[in-house]
């Protein structure tokens, strides 16, 4: 029996992220989970159905981000914890990655950790990673075949073109992605059925976090600016014989730095 925790993320439809003045994620319109974290759930399941055990996933963010959670339960998460406090807001990664361990800390110990390489909002992808440090455990990336014996995780990685075996004792945090797997299809009956379920949902103080080392306060990254990148196009139309074209052409490569001499 393997218990597993699966971070998941509730993120908006990519095309609708928006960034307020402060830097702030304004979260309105459509909210998906994060897809690489449904990558993260797949391995994990896929886990459980060879070695038996429970998966938990967890959550920091909004009560909204309870959906998330509850399309977790739809795809065969047993369980479901929604760390949600206005305390956290403006939090950064590092607070991000402080609460994620306290909480797995305070429910598990959990022998596997499956977390998302990248959440499409933030795109930091840092929490993964730093959750790792701060729990003291190892990190394996790229995975694509996992083995569990004698309580020791075998698993072969993509390095490259090749492929790596490597092996840890437990517990282990491994992050996947649309590379790792196909997530599994969960159909509407599994979905009416995970929303007449519930999350567990706990705050700051339950996980013994103190204000101040939260949110704005507690967060030592600050968003200095935000601007759009402006992509320059320049539509240029050649003209003459293909000599005189080739000419033109060549010049205006090494006019724009595209072309060294
Ligand atoms: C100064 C600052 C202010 C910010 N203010 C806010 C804010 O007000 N509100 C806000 O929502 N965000 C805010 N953010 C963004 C927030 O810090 C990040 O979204 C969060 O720390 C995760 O980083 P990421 O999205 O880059 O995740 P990544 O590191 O790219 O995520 C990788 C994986 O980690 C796991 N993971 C990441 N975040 C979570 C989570 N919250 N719960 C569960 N699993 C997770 C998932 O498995 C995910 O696939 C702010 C960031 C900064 C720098």
């Amino acid at each position: 029996m393997v218990n597993i925790a699966v971070l998941v993320k509730q993120v908006p439809a990519s095309q609708s992220v928006k960034m307020d003045k402060n830097g702030m994620l304004v979260r309105e319109g459509d909210l998906i989970v994060n897809p690489d974290d449904l990558a993260a759930l797949e391995s994990a399941l896929r886990i459980k159905e060879i070695y038996g055990g429970q998966i938990t996933t967890v959550s920091m963010g909004p009560p909204q981000a309870k959906d998330a959670l509850l399309e977790a339960k739809a795809m065969g998460a047993d369980k479901g914890i929604l760390i949600s406090d206005p305390k956290l807001k403006g939090s950064d990664t590092w607070v991000t990655t402080k609460v994620l361990a306290a909480c797995l800390k305070r429910f598990g110990p959990f022998d596997l950790i499956f977390a998302g390489v990248e959440a499409i909002d933030g795109n930091t992808a840092h929490v993964p990673y730093q959750v790792s440090q701060a729990m003291k455990i190892p990190l394996i990336t790229q995975f694509h075949a996992l083995k569990i014996e004698h309580n020791r995780l075998i698993a072969n990685r993509i390095k490259g073109h090749e492929s790596q075996q490597t092996q840890t004792a437990l517990p282990v945090i491994l992050t996947a992605n649309k590379q790792t797997n196909r997530p599994r299809y969960y159909d509407l009956q599994r979905i009416k059925h995970a929303f007449d379920a519930s999350v567990e949902t706990i705050d700051l103080q339950q996980l013994g976090i103190d204000e101040n080392d939260a949110g704005v306060k507690g967060s030592p990254t600050q968003v200095l600016k935000i601007s759009q990148i402006v992509r320059k196009r320049e539509n240029k139309r050649l003209e003459g014989t293909d000599k005189e074209m080739g000419n033109q052409l060549i010049e205006l490569l090494t006019r724009n730095n595209l072309l060294k001499t």
